[in-house]
């Protein structure tokens, strides 16, 4: 039942964001639909008079992040008028059941209904909304009405979804079959963002490299050489890759645009081939080293991160040391690497060989013990050199000290005399640490 209508100038709105960059992008979206009405941020639950909760659901941890996230709002709900909504791929998945285990929240939405988020908060209506549709084409969000977190760094996101089913993903259940954004909005997008200031884009979907433009069927390389020729954004990176669709063409692109960092994320998630088989993932050990090689041909210089999956069901110990040995061939400088968790509806949660919890725990443990030294000796090898660093703004454990990222995405904290926030600057590696590089502006 209707009841009055919301005005939003008069609305303060918060978002938490759980989960990765395409999620932030989503909140980026989110905010720019708020404040294109009106609404203003808030910087406090206290002072909210809508709160959006925008979660992945790639993992459980996100899940639980989001529950007891909302464990937090019970009592806030109790005191004041507030309007709660949960939105994403969690929202996309469970849709009403949020409602049974959360009354309290009023509103789930999919990441496919954002543009109707506006109707929704509008409307001030007493029954629960749930807004989980799909649509096959491609929801362009104008450019200019994107409220970006970060004013160097921008996401310009190239397609969404998902075609390939790995067996543990649930991916294609929430965000949909694969959809491309027409190429000529995406580079747009990226003169708007150059002109706008930013340094540096990070372009965005589930399989970037399976891009083809919806008008010319142009793929994934002839879009790095277009965005490469648009002046003014001096680093271009992308994100997600997918081994089986990373092909020569894209590795020559990236060698040859100049603005196309040398740097590549490249989620293998397990270093055994039958395990790869079982999860559905259409490569082999053997071809994702043969990648490897091509790319070290053509960039000696390229830093390459992963993400690993460790006691995926039925994973053997000998199966297990593939993926140890993997990392020492390799030497990645950077691998995000989790237990598997259970994912509903995906192929995977159907397997009734789980591993163990304490057995993906000691494996986990296993694997970040070896890669902290790889990333040691690796960041030692950097001691002495200068590189150049977009500086993101100052350390969060020392406002004394800058932090920026370099060519190959491994985070550089580094003293400056000068404010260099949103610059690039050459740095000199003095020390190290495992996961991040210290160093002095020169
Ligand atoms: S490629 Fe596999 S892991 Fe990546 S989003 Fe698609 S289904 Fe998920």
């Amino acid at each position: 039942m209707k009841k009055e209508t919301v005005d939003l100038k008069n609305v303060k709105y918060y978002i938490r964001t759980f989960g990765c960059q395409m999620n932030e992008n989503d909140s980026e979206r989110i905010a720019g639909i708020l404040a294109s009405e009106g609404a203003k941020p808030s910087r406090s639950l206290e002072e909210s008079d809508l709160i959006i909760i925008n979660t992945c659901a790639v993992r459980e941890k996100s899940e639980e992040k989001l529950y007891s996230f909302l464990g937090r709002l019970t009592s806030l709900k109790k005191r004041k008028k507030v309007t709660i909504g949960v939105v994403g791929c969690v929202a996309q998945l469970y849709d009403s059941e949020i409602f049974e285990k959360k009354p309290f929240v009023d509103f789930i939405m999919g990441p496919d209904n954002y543009g109707k988020l506006s109707e929704i908060v509008h409307s001030n209506q007493e029954e629960k909304i749930s807004s989980t549709s799909w649509s096959q084409d491609f929801h362009d969000f104008p450019s200019e009405k994107i409220f970006r977190e970060s004013k160097i760094s921008a996401y310009v996101t190239i397609m969404e979804g998902c075609n390939n089913f790995c067996s543990y993903c649930i991916v294609p259940f929430t965000r949909g079959r694969e959809k491309f954004r027409p190429l000529q909005n995406i580079l747009q997008e990226v003169r708007e963002v150059a002109q706008k200031g930013f340094k540096e884009v990070q372009l965005l979907g589930q399989n970037v490299n399976s891009y083809r433009d919806t008008e010319s069927k142009k793929g994934f390389s002839f879009l790095l050489k277009e965005v490469n020729s648009i002046g003014g954004i001096e680093w271009f990176r992308f994100i997600t890759s997918h081994p089986k669709n990373f092909t020569l063409d894209i590795a020559e692109a990236m060698s040859e645009a100049e603005n196309v960092c040398h740097q590549l994320h490249l989620p293998i998630q397990s270093g055994s081939t039958s395990v790869l088989k079982r999860m559905n993932r259409s490569y082999t050990r053997e071809d994702y080293l043969e990648k490897i090689c091509m790319l070290r041909n053509l960039m000696p210089d390229i830093n390459l991160s992963t993400d690993i999956i460790v006691g995926f069901p039925g994973e053997t110990e000998e199966e297990f040391k593939d993926t140890l040995s993997m990392l020492e061939e390799v030497r990645f400088t950077n691998i995000f690497s989790f237990r598997y968790s259970s994912r509903p509806r995906t192929a995977a949660s159907r397997q009734k060989n789980a591993v163990p919890f304490e057995e993906k725990k000691k494996r986990l443990i296993q694997v970040q013990a070896l890669q902290k030294e790889i990333q040691r000796n690796f960041n030692t090898s950097l001691i002495g050199k200068t590189m150049k660093i977009l500086c993101m703004g100052k350390s969060k454990k020392d406002t004394q000290v800058y932090s920026g990222r370099n060519e190959g995405y491994q985070v550089v904290n580094f003293k400056s005399r000068d404010n260099v926030i949103g610059r690039f600057v050459d740095v000199r590696i003095t020390s190290c640490g495992p996961y991040s590089l210290i160093g002095e502006a020169s």
